[in-house]
């Protein structure tokens, strides 16, 4: 254990570096963790050694972050197919594994394997984040989700990063009362949770508790429920780009521009035909771990769209920045003539109509659309339906069903992760975003 606080202690200089190394720097420690990846998965993976042999690749072969794109992607379904005998790297030790379970939010659940050196250096990775925006070994951190964060390791009991937990089942107004009494610095949930929270305490009490900022994470972060969030907590709101495979993929800085993890995560965007985008293009992302060996992921779809972006930060850090995550690819709507709507563009509609406490649209099979409302308080349904309804019309001209329903809870499965906009009739984003 002490050993194990030791190594932190000496990663944790380089792990700040590297955020403010020069792009060239960059690029050169990339392709140095790559060329290692490489040669690690197809020596000790059967996956890689049976694809990289099949399309007469060798680790020698992918030098440069461009060769990259020799090899094809990694699918989910094939990393399930292969799990764990294809995919893990041969002779594993589980004892020195933490196993993760994925949230399955698309339904099928994943297994993802992080070894004890991994997984403390995912936490490194997160910690420079929120230092970055200002938070400080003392300060508390309340997390409003399911389960509960991890509250008992050895700073912790020396009073140092201490969490709280605010339980998700307890609904708006009882976390509202919990944060009032128990005062954390800084709130970390779902946007979807911290908005509902916003809305519940109002401005007087959410200045009052003076929080530090709000971690969001997740769930797309909209911008209108941002604004309306920092407006009424009067701090900032940051978001974060992560997920179990990678840990951070990419993070907010204090100028709320998303960094890529750079020393983590090689991130691509890629048309319909497998072609890399130039910036401001949205795509598929795919996305490379750079520092977990027990279960490699070399060009992995993540299932998201994204942009990335050619600018620089006025922060100073020259990890590449990423404009935006449009989307879950099944989050598109797809219209009639095949053309994707991104998610955001029928929240907005939705999610500014004050009645409105929380939502969910779903397009059905057929291509009609289902949006499920809780309203706010004592209202007229029926004007918050033609309300709705119209502006659904505006948006599509007229060209899919809508049938608004009024329910008083949604269901937001085993995680507590809220998808507001899901499509069942898109299963290829293949086609064009946007
Ligand atoms: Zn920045």
């Amino acid at each position: 254990m002490a050993l194990r606080y030791l190594q932190h202690l000496c990663a944790w200089p380089v792990i700040c570096r590297n955020q403010w190394m020069t792009p060239g720097e960059l690029v050169a420690m990339q392709e140095r963790a790559l060329r290692r990846l490489v040669a690690h998965a197809y020596a000790r993976v059967p996956h890689y050694r049976r694809l990289f042999d099949s399309e007469g690749l060798h680790p020698g072969s992918i030098v440069t972050l461009d060769d990259l794109r020799k090899v094809p992607v990694l699918t989910k379904e094939m990393v399930r197919a292969g799990y764990p005998g294809d995919i893990l790297v041969s002779g594993l030790d589980r004892s020195e594994c933490s196993p993760r379970m994925t949230s399955g939010s698309s339904g099928n659940k994943l297994e993802v394997m992080l070894d004890h050196r991994v997984a403390a250096l995912y936490r490194l990775m997160q910690l420079r984040q929120l230092t970055g925006l200002g938070y400080r070994p003392w300060d508390t951190m309340a997390y409003v989700r399911f389960t509960p964060p991890v509250t008992s390791i050895v700073p912790q009991k020396m009073g140092l990063f201490r969490r709280s937990f605010i339980p998700l089942e307890w609904g708006p107004e009882r976390q509202a009362e919990e944060v009032l009494r128990t005062r954390p610095r800084i709130i970390n949930a779902y946007p979807s949770v911290l908005y509902l929270l916003a809305k519940t305490l109002g401005r007087e009490d959410g200045r009052r508790l003076k929080l530090k900022f709000l971690m969001s994470n997740s769930e797309l972060l909209t911008a209108h429920a941002r604004e309306c969030m920092e407006d009424v907590f009067g701090c900032k709101v940051y978001d974060d780009y992560s997920c179990l495979e990678f840990s951070a993929i990419a993070f907010e800085c204090r100028m709320q521009k998303l960094h890529v993890a750079a020393d983590n995560v090689i991130v691509e965007v890629l048309d319909d035909r497998g072609d890399r985008l130039p910036a401001g293009e949205p795509g598929r992302m795919i996305v490379t771990s750079l520092n977990n060996y027990s279960m490699p992921y070399i060009r992995y779809e993540i299932g998201d769209v994204g942009v990335l972006s050619g600018g620089k930060c006025p922060c100073g850090r020259r990890f590449p920045v990423l404009e935006a995550i449009v989307g879950r690819c099944d989050d598109f709507l797809v219209m009639p003539s095949g053309r994707l709507v991104d998610p955001q563009t029928v929240v907005f509609q939705i999610e500014t109509i004050p009645e409105v406490r929380e939502f969910r649209v779903i397009q059905q099979e057929d291509g009609s659309l289902t949006v499920s409302i809780v309203p706010e308080g004592v209202v007229e349904f029926m004007r918050i339906r033609e309300q709705i309804a119209e502006k659904l019309k505006v948006l599509f001209g007229g060209t899919l069903p809508v049938d608004v329903i009024e329910t008083t809870a949604l269901d937001r499965g085993s995680t507590g992760k809220l998808r507001s906009v899901f499509s069942r009739r898109s299963r290829d984003v293949r086609a064009s975003p946007g």
